[in-house]
């Protein structure tokens, strides 16, 4: 059955059942339907054009539930933005989605409550955009992942069929913010099995006592999260089968799961399954995955990062496009029917790295991995794209914002490691000018400026400020020489 239609159907059964709690309001199934029925019907009335996203712009209120849908059944695509955007970079965003529309909380309160007829029927053309997620560009502009219906279609059939989820029973936590496609995992795929939503707070994650407060009545059932909140959940000894009692399933991705973080998941809850699993955005979501146990710990030093979803090829491949044997290092590669379209409105970057190789769409994610008894694994970034505590960062997106600032000459930021992976981000700074400020002033008024362009996950940790940078043999940066500063 077609998703937009299956979920009216839960919202008919299921009509005064939660499906989303968050900061202590709940949204039930009924008023779910009811209302993204009346935004779209409000959409539908505004008149935009029928290609244009709408941005979502908000937190963690039920609105934005409301307001995904409503885009949907409207035959709109949805591009999220998070409240933790500053001002500029959400105009950016704004700017290149070429939206004409722009929702809040507040505004689909106001369109809701005008009660507009819904459009009598919802587009299920598997071609049709479903959502753009903006993720960092190396460039310093954000750039906009294009996922379709189909490619939605592709994830959830997957998700759903490996994880059999009980229909109408399921309680997903969700972590990340919407504008981080790992929200799909829980939030589609709760509105596909009629399931509920536990949303955590930016106020939830910052406070432990609250964070375990909200877990301990939560009735989770799916965990799912970067690894990167149940390492700090495992700081406390609370954190344990006891805390969540109906918990099945651990479901991880976007970042690097380690074998201690995996190995004192499995102690402290025994009988709760682990899934890792590895994608993309540009995959929608997640592309392999693999159950954790064990005796997998004991045999690699490394969590692998599974098998393939069925229908989705994942091969390694050399610089030249060939395809490697088991164990040697290459590209990860992908290929099939959860593969992006592109990046909206980017063409030239779509080239560089999105292909049609005998009709099917390939996606080259720069990311090192080598296959081993058929299992993946990954090796780490082929560019400057990091990974910090499971945001996805391009340096140079940081560079730029940084150069931009009137007190710098020159800016070069480096991603410092911790166990091999990369950790913080550290400034190096040549400044336009020194005057008699201490380096912590200037810090803190880089900071400042900074914080009015990026996101606080995107602003580095540590400063270093130089009167020139080391230059390599071809005058460039020396990143290396800069980088290795950092281990001495
Ligand atoms: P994003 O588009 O934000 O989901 O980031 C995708 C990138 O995160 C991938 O290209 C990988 O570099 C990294 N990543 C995602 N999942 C995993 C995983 N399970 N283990 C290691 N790295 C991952």
């Amino acid at each position: 059955m077609d998703l937009l239609a299956r979920i009216d159907d839960w919202g008919r059964s299921f009509h005064d059942h939660p499906m989303f709690w968050s900061g202590g309001a709940t949204l039930s199934w009924g008023d779910l339907r009811e209302k993204s029925d009346a935004l779209a019907g409000a959409i539908a009335r505004a008149g935009i054009s029928s290609d244009s996203p709408i941005v979502v712009r908000g937190h963690k209120e039920s609105e934005m539930i409301i307001g995904f849908l409503g885009c949907a059944k409207a035959g709109h695509a949805y591009a999220p933005i998070d409240v933790g955007a500053p001002e500029a970079r959400a105009q950016r965003i704004i700017e290149a989605s070429g939206a004409e529309l722009v929702l809040t909380p507040e505004t689909i309160r106001e369109l809701v409550a005008r009660n507009d007829p819904p459009p009598s029927a919802h587009s299920a053309d598997p071609s049709s955009p479903h959502y753009v997620m903006f993720t960092s560009g190396s460039t310093g502009e954000p750039k906009g992942v294009v996922i379709t219906r189909g490619c939605l279609d592709a994830f959830l059939a997957w998700t759903i069929d490996e994880q059999q989820f009980a229909p109408g029973r399921e309680v997903f936590l969700n972590q990340v913010i919407y504008s981080f496609d790992v929200s799909v995992m829980d939030t589609w795929t709760a509105l596909a099995t009629g399931g509920m939503v536990v949303s955590l707070t930016a106020a939830d994650t910052a406070d432990f006592r609250q964070l375990f407060a909200t877990l301990e009545c939560s009735g989770v059932t799916t965990w799912v999260s970067t690894p990167a909140l149940a390492q700090l959940c495992l700081g406390d000894r609370r954190f344990a089968a006891s805390m969540l009692p109906q918990l099945r399933r651990f479901m991880f991705c976007g970042d690097v799961l380690t074998p201690d973080v995996a190995g004192r998941l499995l102690d402290r809850f025994p009988e709760v399954e682990l899934w890792n699993t590895y994608g993309p955005t540009e995959g929608t979501v997640a592309t392999t995955s693999v159950r954790v146990d064990r005796e997998m710990l004991g045999r690699y030093q490394q969590v692998p990062i599974g098998v393939a979803m069925p229908g989705t090829s994942v091969v390694i491949e050399d610089a030249e496009g060939h395809q490697l044997p088991e164990e040697a290092r290459g590209e990860i590669v992908i290929a099939g029917p959860n593969v992006s379209p592109g990046y909206l409105g980017r063409p030239d970057l779509t080239a560089r790295v999105f292909s049609e190789r005998n009709g099917v769409r390939t996606y080259r994610t720069g990311d090192w991995g080598s296959v081993r008894d058929g299992l993946l694994f990954f090796h780490g970034r082929m560019d400057n794209q990091v990974k910090i505590a499971g945001h996805r960062i391009e340096l140079g997106d940081v560079e730029v914002h940084l150069a931009s600032l009137p007190l710098v000459r020159a800016a070069a930021v480096i991603a410092a490691e911790r166990n091999g992976r990369p950790d913080s981000l550290h400034a190096f700074v040549v400044l336009a000018e020194r005057g008699e400020t201490t380096d912590l002033d200037i810090r803190a008024s880089l900071l400042r400026e900074l914080a009015t362009l990026l996101p606080a996950y995107m602003l580095p940790r540590n400063f270093h400020f130089l009167d020139a940078f080391p230059l390599t043999a071809n005058g460039k940066t020396d990143r290396k020489a800069l980088a290795a500063t950092l281990t001495t």
